[in-house]
């Protein structure tokens, strides 16, 4: 999507910061850096990821592949493309390069919503190009989301609208009262009136039906949110867990193409029974074409929920992190980790990229071509170290686990343009 506010303040800042550390990095070029050429009008493309392994899943490739990229599309991606053919190098070698992640749970409304996250150092800077606001902002406060977040950062930004107009302005652990606790701010018309207004961005409704957020009268709330989400003929993420009512009784409220999130919870109203079964009416959902999705959080996700639902062949369709302030510095920190917890769980590395690009990509109706590397697609392009060593992961509920393998974000392409991450600088010849 081309952000019609490139040049905003916020925008502004955050490139010539990472300017300062593209220029840190010119005098370190290295294997993983970028190397920067003599501008020629005689170039091809504009930038050459160079020498990684490509995993693609969206067309079945785990190849040594280069990418190049011009106009903030993919161009070519094959084998031995000369350096003398870009203006910008990447090297790659013997680094994971993938399609742009999409995280579609995160809550970015920073100083909005009180768990809102700047999205920008968080999410591209850290190989995630797309991700979706999963319900920070309600009809009330999207105009906000839009304007403050959507068109400022360099992070493409979609969201989830909330069903309650006031959105996650409401909640904070210090004031533990939920969006939905009155009906009175549930106003399905006015829902649909702002998805109606921003269809380019809005891509689905979002609920929340724990206790503390939803009260006793969660199935009412959740059938609002049909009526709306049906209206605008638009998936609904529900997040479970903790709810008055049984879990088998909402998803008995879900449609195909409806997502679940926080599917892999420990605790109360998760997805196993007290014999530590999958829920028939799981599978049920699963089969008739609702989506599982993770959605980490703080207090949602389970390493033993996890096991025992993999074990009984239950894996999760999307991969994404419900990266936000209070697990952003743990359990959480970004959607690698994420994803390098699901490759100690046992996914192979294509299974893992797959449910945070194509899987990720066919859950909602991004209006491009996000997800996949496919020539003329959107040039977005995540660089990853896969470091080998003992890691320990640390889940929502505290367990701990030791990995062998964690992706590192190295650097991301974003419609073409190059960005860093904090942790290895690269350099740039524009
Ligand atoms: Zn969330």
């Amino acid at each position: 999507m081309k952000n019609p506010d490139a040049d905003s303040r916020r925008g502004f800042f955050w490139r010539a910061s990472l300017a300062g550390r593209l220029l840190c990095g010119l005098t370190a070029a290295g294997e993983g850096s970028l190397s920067a050429q003599v501008n020629s009008p005689n170039f091809r493309y504009d930038l050459l990821v160079r020498g990684g392994r490509v995993v693609d899943p969206s067309q079945n490739l785990f190849d040594d592949r280069d990418v190049a990229i011009t106009a903030g599309r993919i161009v070519q991606l094959g084998a031995g493309i000369s350096e003398s053919e870009a203006r910008q190098v990447l090297n790659a070698k013997e680094k994971i390069v993938t399609p742009g992640l999409i995280d579609v749970h995160v809550h970015v409304y920073d100083g909005v919503a009180p768990l809102g996250i700047p999205a920008d150092p968080n999410c591209v800077a850290k190989g995630v190009t797309t991700v979706v606001d999963a319900g920070s902002a309600g009809a009330h406060t999207f105009p906000g989301l839009r304007k403050y977040v959507i068109k400022a950062v360099d992070t493409r930004v979609y969201a989830l609208l909330n069903i309650s107009v006031v959105g996650q302005s409401t909640y904070s652990p210090d004031n533990p009262f939920g969006e939905l606790l009155d009906l009175r701010y549930v106003n399905p018309r006015l829902t649909i009136k702002a998805i109606e207004q921003n269809r380019d961005t809005i891509l689905g409704v979002k609920i929340r039906l724990t206790r503390n957020l939803a009260g006793e009268h969660d199935l009412r709330a959740l059938g609002l949110a049909r009526e709306a989400a049906d209206a605008v003929k638009l998936p609904l993420m529900v997040h479970i867990g903790g709810s008055y009512s049984a879990l088998q009784e909402i998803l008995a409220m879900l449609k195909p193409g409806d997502v679940i999130t926080h599917s892999f919870r420990g605790r109360d109203g998760g997805i196993l029974d007290d014999k530590e079964r999958v829920l028939p009416q799981v599978r049920a959902a699963v089969d008739r074409g609702v989506h599982l999705d993770v959605g980490h959080g703080a207090g949602s996700f389970s390493f033993d929920t996890a096991e025992k639902a993999f074990r009984q062949d239950l894996l999760p369709g999307t991969i994404s992190s419900d990266l936000h302030q209070y697990n952003l510095n743990g359990p959480v920190f970004d959607l690698a980790t994420t994803l390098s917890k699901f490759l100690y769980l046992g996914l192979t590395l294509p299974q893992v990229i797959e449910r945070a690009t194509a899987n990720a990509a066919r859950l909602f109706a991004f209006p491009q071509g996000l997800g996949t590397l496919r020539l003329g697609a959107e040039a977005d392009v995540a660089v990853f170290s896969l470091e080998e060593g003992n890691f320990e992961f640390v889940d929502s509920v505290g367990a701990r686990r030791t990995g062998h393998q964690k992706l590192v974000p190295v650097a991301t392409v974003k419609s073409g343009r190059l960005y860093g991450s904090a942790s290895i600088p690269v350099v740039s010849a524009s």
